[in-house]
């Protein structure tokens, strides 16, 4: 498998550390609340990366962290007088909501900064002790001078950097790029004990303590979207560098972002697009099928109409599926022939090809219009073939429809085909005003039936 690193802007060949494990830690969410369309793009496409490591074999050991010491998370707390934890532990659980309504399965280990202070003073002290950090009135400040290859992930320089960031200007500083691992208390803040007096720690510090904590000095896999590059990165880097003298990662890797008329969509912006909201108007599938037909590096114009479309893709191959399903009371497993071989290898050199999820999902879409016509002519075995590899290996290898809302769907199915038979009774005793007034009927609740010679389908015309 190839993958386009950020660090060397190539396309490397994927060689873990060990062998068969991928050691992957995805910068996650500062939990002041709730997430929108944007943040969804990083979660959907590395749960699909994860899931289709492990279709290629690998054992995945995965990280994603909840920033719960932040300004933000802080001034909320303060505006509703509760302490910061009350307000991160919310919206923590808030995101769990999120995330299992999306079928975004949950990292091995999701850490929270608060959780790992001890160990990042521990590291703070470390780095002052070896000169790549300095102390000023309490705070501690990362000496980016001291670290030669500073900029490297970025591809600036030092005068670059300064010229095109925002940075925090302090006199306390010695040069501009330089950044706080620890920020001495003020009141009305929670703080912490540390050999410089009582404060808590800066942002960039908390990933690279829980992500080498948890998964080693040199991870295979850090990713998150391209906004974190600079500053949160390239600190990142070299922080973590400065501290072990090993290579921090081997592939970085970074999701373009969701913008809205030329903006990134963000909190701070104002134009965010809740996710809770999207996922009652879209689903979990019109999302993840929005963002999968998108290379995970192209950027992407949020597109109301564009998601309405994705949420009809994804409702009309529910609905395949669901006409395919009712045939069986148990589908039986087909055995693989060169058809499907050369399929599943098509679907391999796709997203082998640094992670070209586009071509994957036109994949799909090609095979359910196979899998439509074969059920036309009553083609069972490779109807059924078909829909193996589809719903078996493909769809769930992309983490498509095994979200919340398809299940509700799969819960209902049975009632509405109980219903659906009845209404057929009627027909055959030739009662056409009540099998018309169930399908009106139906329709209102959101179900539309459709008559045709075999029998009647249906679909959800909305997401249940
Ligand atoms: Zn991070």
């Amino acid at each position: 498998m190839f993958l386009k690193n950020t660090l060397s802007g190539r396309l490397e060949k994927l060689e873990t550390l060990e062998p068969g494990v991928v050691r992957m830690y995805v910068c996650g969410p500062t939990v002041y609340g709730l997430i929108h369309v944007g943040n969804a793009r990083p979660m959907i496409v590395f749960d699909a990366l994860r899931r289709y490591f492990e279709y290629r074999g690998y054992r995945v050991i995965m990280v994603q962290n909840f920033t719960d010491i932040d300004d933000k998370i802080i001034n909320r707390a303060n505006e509703w007088n509760v302490d910061f934890k009350d307000v991160a532990e919310a919206f923590i659980q808030e995101y769990w909501r999120d995330a299992s309504a999306l079928g975004v399965r949950a990292p091995n280990f999701a850490p929270k900064t608060s959780d790992f202070v001890p160990e990042i003073v521990n590291a703070i002290e470390q780095l002052v002790r070896k000169g790549h950090a300095y102390v000023v009135d309490g705070d501690v400040y990362f000496d980016v001078k001291s670290f030669p290859k500073y900029g490297e992930l970025s591809h600036r320089s030092l005068d670059e950097m300064i010229a095109g960031a925002r940075v925090e200007v302090s006199e306390k500083k010695r040069f501009p790029l330089d950044f706080a691992l620890w920020k001495a208390a003020k009141s009305g803040e929670p703080s912490w004990d540390s050999p410089w007096g009582k404060g808590r720690p800066g942002w960039h510090i908390e990933c690279t303590i829980m992500s080498t904590k948890l998964l080693g000095s040199t991870l295979d896999i850090h990713a998150g979207g391209e906004d974190l590059i600079f500053p949160h990165h390239e600190n990142e880097k070299a922080q973590s560098e400065a501290l072990t003298g090993k290579p921090f990662v081997r592939y970085w890797l970074h999701n373009a972002l969701v913008r809205v008329s030329g903006d990134k969509m963000s909190k701070s912006l104002g134009n965010i697009f809740i996710l809770r909201e999207a996922l009652k108007k879209f689903g979990a599938d019109g999302l993840k099928l929005y963002f999968l037909s998108k290379h995970y590096r192209s950027p992407i114009d949020f597109s109301i109409e564009a998601l309405e479309a994705s949420a009809k893709a994804a409702r009309r191959i529910a609905e395949s599926f669901r006409n395919f399903e009712s045939r069986f009371s148990s589908i039986p497993v087909p055995k693989s022939d060169a058809w499907m071989s050369e399929q599943r290898q098509k679907f391999v050199e796709a997203l082998d090809d640094d992670f070209n999820t586009p071509k994957a999902v036109a994949q799909i879409f090609e095979l359910v219009g196979e899998l439509n016509k074969f059920m036309s002519e009553a083609n069972e075995e490779k109807a059924l073939k078909t829909y193996h590899l589809l719903r078996r290996e493909f769809c769930s290898v992309l983490g498509l429809f095994e979200a919340g809302a398809q299940s509700q769907e799969t819960e209902l199915d049975p009632f509405v085909r109980l219903i659906l038979d009845v209404r057929k009774e009627l027909r055959e005793r030739k009662l056409y005003d009540l099998a018309d007034s169930i399908r009106d009927r139906l329709k209102s609740l959101g179900i539309e039936v459709r008559d045709t010679r075999e029998g009647s389908t249906y679909s959800f015309l909305k997401e249940v």
